[in-house]
């Protein structure tokens, strides 16, 4: 029997994908518009050490939106970014520290340091806070990557309140980069492939996966990776919807794909099994209640999404 879930909405944000800043994005080049939102007593700060968010204690739960006084208390910043305007029209930056979690949070017990996983995993923020901290971690990790021109080799400097860096000696400028991953289920009658890779939890199948290529459209990806990993042609892709996954800065493309063929042949080096699952086997492992133990992925994967919309329409998520 199917569980009856409301239909899905793909202008909903999935997990990373929340994020209701207003960017603000063309105001970056004025330095002193963004020196002055910093400057506001309202301003707060997402703060990293490294790539792991930092939260402080408040008594059972966390606190991820530092004040101008507490976030200096951990060190000089190394990079800073200009998030943008919360709902209230508070400024919000996020700040890279200049040293590991360990020296930040030597002999300091009001702040932690949380993975962003984890941070995602256990809800330790806000689901409104979850997007601007997956970012901010993205665009910190790209800074602490990038710190050298491409072209010519030379140190680059950042710029556009955080957004950009440029070379002195060349003057090319340098984006942040996004990473397309398309993530898709193939759809065979009323079953759906998922596979699963050895560092998986036990017990657990996802969706394959697999990052874009340049030169080729996200459908043909998705027809590629299929075939690569569990040697199923597909003909039909539908897009479905997109989320930012921050490790480190990807965007995946969900999407379904009718399977031309069943048979199943896995690239062992990509995948540990794949195979084909009905509705009623997918409502069992999204309540916890499957008879071998077999879980899917948790609701900040668009994984998960995905596999909610299959067991919702079956092979219908492939008709617009
Ligand atoms: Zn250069």
């Amino acid at each position: 029997m199917m569980t009856a879930m409301p239909p899905f909405d793909n202008s909903a944000a999935i997990g990373f994908g929340l994020n209701p800043l207003d960017r603000q994005s063309d105001r970056r080049e004025d330095e002193a518009y963004v020196a002055a939102r910093r400057a506001d007593p309202a301003a707060r700060f997402l703060v990293l050490a490294g790539d792991v968010p930092l939260l402080q204690r408040r008594g059972e739960g966390f606190e991820a939106l530092f004040d101008a006084a507490a976030a200096a208390s951990l060190g000089a910043e190394r990079q800073s970014l200009f998030l943008g305007l919360d709902e209230g029209g508070a400024p919000l930056f996020a700040l890279g520290l200049d040293r590991p979690a360990d020296e930040a949070l030597a002999g300091r017990s009001d702040v932690e340091a949380v993975d962003l996983r984890s941070v995602a995993l256990r809800g330790l923020v806000p689901a409104g806070l979850l997007g601007g901290l997956g970012g901010a971690k993205a665009m910190l990790d790209w800074h602490n990557r990038h710190g050298f021109c491409a072209n010519c080799g030379a140190r680059s400097l950042v710029s556009a309140a955080g957004w950009r860096r440029e070379c002195p000696a060349c003057s090319a400028q340098h984006f942040p980069r996004v990473d397309p991953v398309v993530i898709m289920l193939a759809i065979e009658g009323e079953r759906c492939l998922m596979g699963r890779q050895t560092r998986f939890p036990p017990g657990m199948y996802s969706a394959l996966a697999g990052f874009l290529e340049p030169g080729e459209t996200a459908e043909d990806a998705v027809r590629r990776e299929i075939h690569e990993e569990a040697g199923v042609r597909c003909t039909k892709v539908r897009y479905f919807a997109s989320q930012p996954w921050p490790f480190p800065s990807s965007l995946m493309i969900g999407c379904f794909a009718q399977a031309a063929s069943a048979e199943i042949v896995i690239d062992q080096k990509e995948l540990e099994d794949a195979r084909w699952f009905s509705r009623d086997e997918v409502a069992a492992m999204l309540a916890g209640r499957h008879p071998s133990a077999l879980v899917a992925p948790q609701p900040v994967a668009i994984a998960h999404h995905l596999l909610k919309a299959f067991l919702e329409k079956g092979a219908a998520v492939l008709e617009p």
